[in-house]
Order: C-alpha cells, then sequence, then structure tokens
C-alpha cells in the first residue's frame, strides 16, 4: 500500500491553500479531488469579495481570520499578480429602521479591528454613487474583489513548486484510523487504497459526510450539514456603480448585493433559501424579489435588466433557526484523532480568510508533534 505522509481531500480553495501552507512547511502533501477541475465546487460559485471582516462576532474565528486573511490576500495578489481591485463598498440603510442594524454593524467591525468604517449621510453615499437611494450608509474603504481562479491557480502553483500534487477524478470513497495514521479508500479510474499520516477534511460542503465514513472518528464531534443555496442574477448591460453595494444583512446571508467582476460586469445575489440536498439549479422566477430587494436602494433598476447567473451553496453547520456557527477547524485536541484536520462550516468569508485558515490547519497538525521524517515513511 502506498504511504503518504499527508493527504488533503478537496481541491477548493481551502484544501489548496493548506497544501500550499503544508508543503512549503517541507511535508509530503497530495491533494485529491473528485472533480475534474479544481475549485469546481464552493470556491466557483461565490461572490469573489475581499471582505474586511465586518459583520463577525468580536473574537470568532471568521473574524481574526478574515481580517488577517484580508490583510495577507491583497499583498499575496500583488506579489503573486492575481487580479483584484479595492474598490471599497457601502453597506446602506434603505430606510430610517434599519439605522440601528448600521450602528451595530460599525461596532461589529471596531470590535474586530476594522478601523477604517466611515459613517456616511445620504447625500455623501450619493457622491460616491448617484443612482443609490438610502438613508445613510457605512463605507468600507478596504473590501474588494478578486479573481479567485487566478488565486487558487496561484496557491497549486506554489503548492507543487513544494513538492505537492494534485490529483484530480479521485473520489475518496472512506477511510479508517489506524495505528499512527488513516487508510483511504480511493474510487475513480485507478482505485486502492493509502496510508497517511495526516488527514486533511477540506470536503467543503461534503466535510461532515466525509468524516462520517472514516471508521473511528467519533460521531460525537461531527456537526449536522445544512444546505443553504444563494442564486445571483446578472445586469444586462453596464453597471451604474464602482462600489460594491450591500444592503442591511437578513438572517442567514449577507443580503442581496451588487458585486463587481473584475470586467465590470454587476451581479446580484445571493439571496437565502435552506434546502435538503446539494442542488445548484436556478429557478428564474426568483428574480421577481430580486427586483423588489435591489430597487430598495437602487429604484433605477429596469424592468427586464436581470439575467439568471449561477448559484452557489453555503456549507452550513447550524440550522436556519440557530445563530449562525463559526467556522470549525478541529484538531486532535478536539476529536481525540491524531493526525485529522476537520474544515466545517467554511462558508464566507472563506475565501478572503483562506491563507489564515490554512495556518489553522497547520497549527492543529504541527501542535506539539515533529513530522516524522520521510524516510521512515
Ligand atoms: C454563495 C456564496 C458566496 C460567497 N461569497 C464569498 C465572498 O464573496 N468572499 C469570501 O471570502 N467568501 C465567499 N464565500 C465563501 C467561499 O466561497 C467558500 O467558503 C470557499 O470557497 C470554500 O472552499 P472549500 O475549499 O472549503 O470548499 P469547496 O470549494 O467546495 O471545495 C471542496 C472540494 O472537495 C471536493 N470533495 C468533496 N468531497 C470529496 C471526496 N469525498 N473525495 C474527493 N473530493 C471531494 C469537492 O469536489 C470540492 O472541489 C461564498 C460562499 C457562497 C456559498
Amino acid at each position: 500500500m502506498d504511504e503518504i505522509e499527508c493527504i488533503v481531500v478537496g481541491a477548493g480553495v481551502i484544501g489548496l491553500a493548506a497544501a500550499r501552507a503544508l508543503a512549503q512547511a517541507g511535508h509530503q502533501v497530495v491533494v485529491v479531488d473528485r472533480a475534474a477541475t479544481i475549485g469546481f465546487e464552493t470556491s466557483s460559485r461565490n461572490s469573489e469579495v475581499i471582505h474586511s471582516g465586518i459583520y463577525y462576532p468580536q473574537d470568532s474565528l471568521k473574524a481574526k481570520t478574515c481580517v488577517a486573511g484580508r490583510r495577507r490576500l491583497y499583498e499575496y495578489c500583488r506579489e503573486h499578480g492575481i487580479g483584484h481591485r479595492r474598490l471599497g463598498k457601502l453597506i446602506v440603510a434603505a430606510d430610517e429602521a434599519e439605522l440601528p442594524a448600521l450602528d451595530r454593524l460599525a461596532a461589529a467591525a471596531r470590535a474586530n479591528g476594522v478601523d477604517d468604517l466611515e459613517r456616511l449621510s445620504a447625500a455623501e453615499a450619493q457622491r460616491l454613487e448617484p443612482e443609490l437611494r438610502c438613508v445613510a450608509a457605512l463605507y468600507s474603504p478596504s473590501t474588494g474583489i478578486i479573481d479567485s481562479h487566478a488565486l487558487m491557480l496561484a496557491y497549486q502553483g506554489e503548492a507543487e513548486a513544494a513538492g505537492a500534487v494534485v490529483v484530480l477524478r479521485t473520489p475518496v470513497l472512506a477511510g479508517e484510523v489506524v495505528n499512527d495514521g488513516f487508510t483511504i479508500e480511493i474510487g475513480g479510474a485507478e482505485p486502492g487504497r493509502v496510508r497517511c499520516r495526516w488527514l486533511v477534511n477540506a470536503a467543503g460542503l461534503y466535510a461532515p459526510a466525509f468524516a462520517a465514513a472514516i471508521a473511528g472518528v467519533p460521531a460525537a464531534t461531527i456537526p449536522p450539514a445544512y444546505f443553504c443555496r444563494g442564486v445571483y442574477f446578472t445586469l444586462a448591460g453596464r453597471s451604474p456603480f464602482r462600489h460594491l453595494v450591500y444592503p442591511v444583512p437578513p438572517a442567514g446571508g449577507l443580503g442581496v448585493h451588487i458585486t463587481l467582476d473584475l470586467a465590470g460586469q454587476a451581479r446580484f445575489g445571493p439571496d437565502v433559501e435552506w434546502i435538503a440536498g446539494i442542488d445548484y439549479s436556478l429557478d428564474a422566477s426568483r428574480a421577481a424579489a430580486f427586483y423588489a430587494a435591489v430597487r430598495r436602494y437602487w429604484p433605477g433598476l429596469r424592468d427586464g435588466a436581470l439575467q439568471p447567473g449561477y448559484a452557489g451553496i453555503r456549507p452550513k453547520i447550524s440550522g436556519p433557526s440557530e445563530p449562525a456557527a463559526d467556522f470549525v477547524v478541529q484538531g486532535p485536541q478536539d476529536h481525540g484523532v491524531p493526525g485529522l484536520v476537520n474544515l466545517y462550516g467554511i462558508e464566507s468569508p472563506a475565501l478572503t480568510a483562506s491563507l489564515a485558515l490554512a495556518d489553522e490547519v497547520v497549527a492543529r497538525l504541527c501542535h506539539r508533534c515533529e513530522p516524522r521524517p520521510r524516510a521512515a515513511l
């Protein structure tokens, strides 16, 4: 049976970032994904926004990794020539009743160390975006957009340059905790079993299911999986906006917002729809609710201007009536299995936080244990 020091399951932005960090720390890493391309699932179905770190509870892993990850991501983009733009974002109160929510967001941002938010009057917001209607806004200059695929290619390239191997079209079917590691059963064109000492579960939406398929992982440590779809519509024609525009967030997401891609095309979304299983279909009739949501802050949105875009699914570990769960990066101290890291609930802002989350993975694995010399494997 082949032996590998570390297997990372999932070649999304998190698996690739973790593989890069582990390989650069001198470990032998193989990333395995069942899809034919990297970033096939959630990492290609998001808003591609570099978040500043406003929304998350103080001291949460989301807050800490978003703020730290955002700073590092801008630097990483500059150093590696990855397409990005620090466009800035407006969070708007559409009416007086939403003003307390703006105050709460400003306070949460300060608590998280986001110290560059500005409070704008309606007139000041309109000077930045003449088509916008609101009673007040928060301006976040450190929010931006990124080419997420270029980011993943850069992580993959650096991981491979440090010796990692990315294997696609290879589903990991099951596993077992054995003495000093794991045996892993893989499918695909060349099915078989491999042994590894470390296992990183970065399977995104499937992370709880994959953990449950590893015999020896305590079931009580595996959270439930909930799926929350968000669809996007794109704007036909030129966008009148130069900044990202977000409403005050409803439960479950950040609200139907306007983002721009690097080519300047505007898209709207994602909405919030709790679903029973993984289904990326987009019901075009949801556009009606989009028109209503967007016209609260952009009354000039024309009938017929929205075209169906795509859907993404938030990998939730808390249900619709529960408070939003934090990112969970479980290491041996949490579940008792040496060499295993499970990443659960890795939803937004994980693209932004990816470099910082990768460090969390390394810290869980390298905590109080030295890697075995490669020759001994
Ligand atoms: C609608 C939406 C909008 C978002 N917007 C933003 C944003 O603007 N900014 C931001 O910072 N974050 C955003 N996010 C969050 C971000 O996109 C995700 O958190 C991130 O992409 C998750 O990456 P991942 O690697 O954990 O998961 P994924 O990208 O889903 O990767 C998991 C991989 O595991 C593979 N896999 C699963 N099971 C197996 C198996 N058994 N064997 C082999 N392979 C397997 C899958 O094929 C997949 O490629 C958004 C998320 C959503 C849903």
